[in-house]
């Protein structure tokens, strides 16, 4: 696959262990869009496996559902050193990869965990803080699907009020999700090309009546 050898950030190239691509139900109504792989993540090339991942499966299981019924995917595929911030052009570099796994698994509704993957899907600053349990319709590509942003495990791991928040956001998933997926853009209708003039035709596939058919012999 393309982002295997990935080297469009240089850096990221040089110092990763493992592209961690997405992971999780092709099929998914439910996609998650985390950060970056942690060094958990890179020693596996599986997102989400440390600990934010743990929580991830446990807020899981308490609205009844598995990691094998969701997809999860990162804003970033390689882990950036020291777990440090993305770089604004890693995020855009990275974010074909993110787009191009949006449009396979089609979801009908997309958690964004934290800041960096909500600015990212709504093409806006606002931060989670502000956003968070607030579902809403965007369009990503030629589908409309519903967003869903919450907060990040990994900072609610040592935030409790945090984590109270992220589970009440997380109860509200199942509703959100029983709503199904949202009405989608009507396909664009390119208008007919506008006839400018008579069609030529080869002088020997006239079609114009015989003398004979004319009955004049
Ligand atoms: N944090 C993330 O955002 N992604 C992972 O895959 C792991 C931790």
């Amino acid at each position: 696959m393309q982002a295997r050898e990935c080297t469009r950030c240089s850096e990221l190239a040089a110092t990763r262990k493992t592209v961690v691509f997405g992971a999780g139900n092709a099929d998914a109504d439910l996609m998650f869009i985390g950060e970056a792989p942690g060094a958990s993540e890179d020693e596996q090339g599986l997102p989400f496996v440390g600990r934010a991942g743990k929580l991830l499966d446990q807020l899981l299981e308490e609205i009844e559902l598995e990691r094998r019924d969701v997809f999860v995917a990162n804003v970033l595929n390689c882990r950036p050193p020291g777990n440090r911030d993305p770089l604004p052009i890693e995020i855009e570099n990275c974010q074909y990869y993110t787009m191009r796994q949006v449009e396979l698994i089609e979801p009908s509704v997309i958690c964004s965990l934290g800041n960096f993957s909500t600015k990212l899907l709504r093409g806006d600053p606002t931060g989670i803080t502000r956003l968070h349990g607030q579902p809403e319709v965007i369009t990503l590509g030629t589908r409309n699907v519903r967003l869903y942003p919450i907060y990040h495990p990994a900072a609610a791991l040592y935030t409790p009020r945090m984590l109270a928040t992220l589970r009440e956001d997380f109860a509200r998933l199942p509703e959100l999700l029983a709503l199904g997926p949202p009405e989608q853009p009507q396909p664009v209708e390119l208008p007919e090309p506008e006839v400018t003039a008579e069609p030529m035709r080869a002088p020997e596939t006239r079609d114009e009546p015989s003398l004979d058919q004319l009955g004049l012999f």
